[in-house]
């Protein structure tokens, strides 16, 4: 048995300052943008579809990225990441804003082939979706520098390669929609963070893999498969 879970995750400003907020769940959000929906054959949902990754889903993104081994591909999703300063319980689109600190981006790794059976079976997807470190998050952009977070461009790069770009306008379910929705839900509580659902692209990581993240023009960062 192993206790060494790697767990000194703090949520951080870009400044590289650590916000001052607990480490909560992260909810995400599944086949959120059209394209993505129809690279993996799966019909457009007619609300959001959620699901949930523990506190020990999180680690820093400029941290290299471990790939559980012997689980089949392992997938990244990048997506717009929404980081809550104060909680949320049944709040309708208009009242959800005040109660975001900032937007970064996270990675929603996925063990594809694990994800595949436990959908053919109706099965959670917490074994694809929620093993320790399957979050790489970026800091944060706090709210007050971000015009408009319904025209929010980002992209991914592996080994210099373009593999996923998108913008928050394509999403199905808009930010504010979707954290009114999951607040209906359950709980929003502070230092939670909302994973928007990733664009198309999603494709397998290997070993020594460079990744290179940007967010509109906030920040350019990059991590690697060990
Ligand atoms: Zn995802």
């Amino acid at each position: 048995m192993s206790l060494s879970i790697n767990n000194d995750y703090q949520h951080q400003a870009l400044s590289g300052k650590k916000i001052d907020l607990p480490v909560g769940k992260v909810v995400c959000v599944g086949r959120n943008y059209l394209m993505h929906v129809q690279e993996l054959n799966n019909a457009v949902p007619q609300k959001p579809i959620l699901f949930m990754k523990p506190s020990t889903s999180l680690i820093y993104l400029r941290q290299n990225i471990d790939i559980p081994k012997g689980l089949g591909q392992c997938h990244n999703e990048l997506e717009i990441a929404v980081l809550l300063a104060k909680p949320l319980k049944c709040a309708s689109p208009d009242e959800v804003e005040q109660a975001i600190w900032g937007y970064g981006l996270g990675l929603d790794l996925t063990l594809r082939d694990v994800q595949s059976e436990l959908k053919r079976d109706g099965h959670p997807w917490e074994r694809a979706k929620a093993f320790d470190g399957s979050c790489p998050m970026s800091p944060f952009v706090e709210k007050s520098a971000v015009n408009n977070h319904n025209e929010l461009r980002f992209a991914l790069t592996v080994n210099g390669q373009q593999r996923q770009e998108g913008n928050s306008q394509d999403m199905l379910f808009s930010i504010n929609t979707l954290l009114s929705e999951i607040s209906k839900s359950f709980s929003l509580l502070a230092g939670d963070i909302v994973l928007t659902g990733t664009p198309k692209g999603v494709a397998q990581l290997c070993p020594n893999d460079v990744l290179e993240l940007s967010f509109h023009d906030f920040f350019t960062l990059s991590t690697k498969v060990n």
